[in-house]
This record gives C-alpha cells, structure tokens and sequence, in this order.
C-alpha cells in the first residue's frame, strides 16, 4: 500500500492570502501546505480522502490518472469544495463512487445539486455513486476499511482504518472503544493545529496524548496550521516515532 499527502494544511492553508506570519513567508516547501487530503493506494486502486479546494492542483501535482472513489471524512468546506473538480476523472472513467456518511451525502446533495440532477441535467455535470458508510467495516475492491467514529466537537466525523494504516483528521475526541480499533496499527496520521488549545481541533499536546494511547510504529501529524510554527523546527521537539507530515510525502507499507 501507498500513501501519498496531497495536502497537510489547516482549512486556509499555508501560506494564508496576505499574511506576513513568519511561517506563511518560509521559503521551505514543507511550509507549504494545501488543504488536507491522501491518496490511497494499492495494487492497481487509487482512493482519495477528501477532495477540498486544492483537489485539481493536488490531482495534477501527483500525477493521479484514475481514482476508484472518493471517501469523505465530513463535509466541511476544505474537505469538499473540490467536487467539481472530479469531472476529468468523470469524462474519462464514467460515474465516480463515492463514500460517506448520510449526513454528509445529504450536504453534497444540497450544495452540488447539479451532480445529482436526474432530469435536465447539464451535460458538463459529473455523475457519482453514492455508498452509505455507517460505523461498520466496509469493503474498497479487495480492502476492508473500518471507520472510526470520531468527533469534531459537536460533529461526527469518520477516521478510516486500511490494514496497518490509520487516517484520522479534524479530531477533538475519541471514544476508547473506536481506540480500540486502530491500537498498534503500523502508521497513524493525525491532527495537530497549533500549541494553543483549539475546540474542534486537537492540538500538538492532545495529539501526542491520543498517539502514545494509539502505540503506532510511527505517527505524522496533519492539518497544520502555521500557528503550530516551521516545520524544520517542530520536528525537532517531537518524539522519535512521531514526524510532521508535509505536501508530497509518500509512505509505503
Ligand atoms: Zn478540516
């Protein structure tokens, strides 16, 4: 399995328009981060998770030809404001699957009607397929994916197990028993906003906390924001199984 980081920013990204904070002006490339978002991949699939606003420079920027399906985390802007964007894949492959929770399903219903027109429908439109994830293990080809029901502060979002891989993003809590489900899994990814405490995001110490329970091989940290500080210089602070994910990093495992 291949997992390439298409994006590993908070929802504004780094740098922010207009900022002159120190780590928007890094000249480093791992400053540089897009909306969050992964490619899973193994054998010959190819899964995205999320497809925020950056979903068509991430798609170009890692050479992606073909996607099997798209699984959402939830439906916040800079998870699914890519959508559109999907209609290359669409023209070429045909209707795209897409996974999510019904909730979710429900707000890409209503904010891309156009996607799910039956009559009338504009010829530019993609078509997708939709699949109903509930807090059940569920297959992707020869895969089974066991969700994580986590939450967001008040809002539920899925983390996703694959095999020896958990993605978990835009986490405040997690119950034990979903703990229970990615323990000692080989690599975690999750989410660190900044220092400071955030409600819907944890932040550098409550992801360190929610790793040493979790006991991975390794874990990388996703979702930044530039308030978590220079990538050269967090790493540094980290513990030696804990690494600070960044834009086009690839893990095989
Ligand atoms: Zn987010």
């Amino acid at each position: 399995m291949k997992i390439t980081f298409l994006g590993t920013g908070t929802s504004q990204g780094i740098p922010i328009i207009g900022s002159s904070h120190p780590v928007c002006l890094s000249e480093n490339s791992k400053d540089k981060r897009l909306r969050v978002s992964v490619l899973v991949e193994w054998d010959n699939y190819t899964y995205v998770i999320d497809c925020g606003p950056d979903f068509r420079y991430q798609m170009l920027r890692a050479g992606c030809k073909k996607i099997d399906g798209i699984i959402f985390t939830h439906e916040h802007s800079d998870h699914v404001m890519g959508f559109d964007d999907i209609r290359p894949f669409y023209f070429r492959q045909g209707d795209i699957p897409i996974y999510a929770h019904k909730r979710v399903l429900k707000s890409l219903r209503k904010r891309f009607d156009y996607v799910f027109e039956t009559e009338n429908k504009y010829p530019g439109a993609p078509t997708v397929v939709t699949n109903r994830i509930k807090n059940k293990p569920f297959q992707l080809n020869n895969m089974e994916v066991i969700p994580i029901n986590v939450k967001h502060a008040e809002l539920q979002v899925f983390g996703f197990r694959f095999n020896d891989f958990a993605y978990l993003t835009d986490v405040k809590s997690v119950k034990d028993k979903e703990i229970e489900k990615i323990k000692n899994v080989k690599v975690l990814v999750v989410n660190a906003l900044r220092i400071e405490p955030h409600r819907s995001h944890f932040n550098l110490e409550e992801a360190l906390q929610f790793i040493s329970k979790v006991n991975p091989e390794k874990a990388y940290l996703t979702h930044i924001s530039h308030l978590l500080g220079f990538h050269a210089e967090v790493e540094k602070t980290l513990p030696k199984n804990v690494f600070l994910a960044f834009d086009g990093l690839q893990i095989n495992l």
